[in-house]
């Protein structure tokens, strides 16, 4: 499965690597790369980003945990949150429990909602783990607070994985790691201006598993994968179909079925934009490689070219415009809004952009899902209806009616 002998492979091999690795429970690539490497450290970071450069930097491979889907039943899970909440944690925890994870050293969660901020201390009070980071992102964006703030953040990180391989992190090494995940980040933002103009490209599907494979294997490998992709997606393949183009937004931390996925295209919609995996796509452009405080260029990026998520919270720059911004960027005829059930980052900022568009004319639809459902029939004839819909009145506007 290893893509770095330069060989120019189909793109449905990689398509294939990329999905055993996406949905790999067990974990393996990290768990051969540390039987690699001595003095190699695992580090699981949960949705939605982290700055795997300071990981990486660190001699630590990062790793993206984002729940057992539908192919792990929550067992374990349920038993130490209420059943009135999304799925990802409860199903986070019966991947641990069942030693998915016993490779990993460490375990980062960002403060995305009160949820995860729980799963952490309930990662501590099991002692699951070498150690156990809450990591508080800013919420002030201003350089001189917020971006202070982020870097003692960094620093802290840091300081958890020295204590385990004893590696101080020179700036050299950081910018370094910063190249690569610039690299990694362009080539992933290439794969997506192609498909805004050619989508039959490659589905969605593809590219949700060649953009997740990324969370848990070496950056390197992946980059190697991704210009693969590019290569073959330079050269067009496929035949274009008669389909609206969306932007599909709220599905940012848990993440929905692959039948889901598969569902929203075959009812008649090209998605061009998405915040599936939005953690690796969460810098707009590069960042600094080449500065004496590579932490301050970090903090500066995600102070400065953040993408839009319900996990930031900057008053000076209104989502519902920033949404609105990538429809229009992407030539797209709606939005699809997606919500996992009991997430409340997502369906706290749902109204507001719901109440922007009828305003701007923007056509949507909303539902909402859960990881381990892959009943998808209900959901497959409002897409259908909403395509429709667009295609039949272009001039009609928004279609606020079609949401529930
Ligand atoms: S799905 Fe939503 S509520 Fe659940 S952990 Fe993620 S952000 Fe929090």
């Amino acid at each position: 499965m290893q893509p770095n002998n330069g060989e120019l492979k189909p793109l449905d091999h990689w398509i294939r690597v990329c999905k055993e690795h996406a949905f790999d429970l067990q974990f393996t690539r990290a768990r051969k790369w540390k039987e690699e490497h001595a003095d190699g450290v695992v580090v699981g970071y949960m949705p939605v980003y982290f700055p795997r450069e300071v990981i990486h930097a660190a001699g630590g491979l990062p790793v993206g945990i984002f729940g057992g889907g539908d192919r792990k039943q929550i067992i374990k899970g349920d038993a130490y949150y209420q059943s009135y909440i999304c799925h990802i944690p409860r199903s986070i925890i019966d991947l641990v429990l069942d030693n998915h994870t016993d490779h990993f050293d460490g375990y980062i969660f960002p403060s995305i909602c009160d949820v995860l901020r729980n799963l952490s201390g309930i990662f501590k009070l099991n002692k699951l783990g070498k150690f156990v980071k809450y990591m508080d992102f800013p919420q002030n964006f201003l350089p001189e607070v917020g971006g202070v703030f982020y870097q003692q953040e960094m620093q802290h990180v840091m300081h958890y994985i020295k204590e385990l391989n004893g590696k101080e992190v020179t700036p050299e090494a950081l910018n370094r790691s910063i190249a690569l995940y610039n690299t990694n980040r362009r080539l992933i933002a290439r794969i997506y201006d192609i498909r805004q103009d050619h989508p039959w490209r490659l589905t969605l599907e593809e590219l949700y598993y060649v953009v997740r494979a990324g969370t848990v294997m070496p950056v390197e490998e992946h980059n190697a994968i991704l210009e693969q992709v590019c290569d073959h997606l330079e050269r067009g393949t496929g035949k274009a179909q008669d389909k609206i183009k969306v932007v599909l937004s709220g599905a940012f931390c848990e993440q929905p079925a692959v039948g889901l996925i598969r569902a929203i295209e075959e009812a008649g919609c090209y998605v061009v934009d998405d915040d599936l995996m939005l953690g690796s796509r969460m810098i707009l452009g590069d960042i600094d490689a080449t500065t004496a405080e590579p932490l301050k260029a970090i903090a500066h990026a995600y102070i400065h070219q953040s993408q839009l998520s319900s996990s930031i919270y900057d008053v000076d720059n209104p989502k519902e415009n920033r949404l609105a911004k990538i429809v229009k960027d992407r030539g797209a005829d709606g939005v699809i809004f997606a919500s996992a059930s009991f997430c409340d980052p997502s369906l706290l900022d749902a109204p507001i952009f719901q109440k922007a568009f009828d305003r701007m004319g923007i056509r949507y639809i909303a539902f909402q899902f859960s990881e381990n459902i892959n009943q998808f029939k209900v959901i497959k004839e409002q897409v259908g209806a909403f395509s429709d819909s667009i295609k039949l009145w272009e001039d009609e506007p928004a279609g606020a009616a079609l949401t529930n």
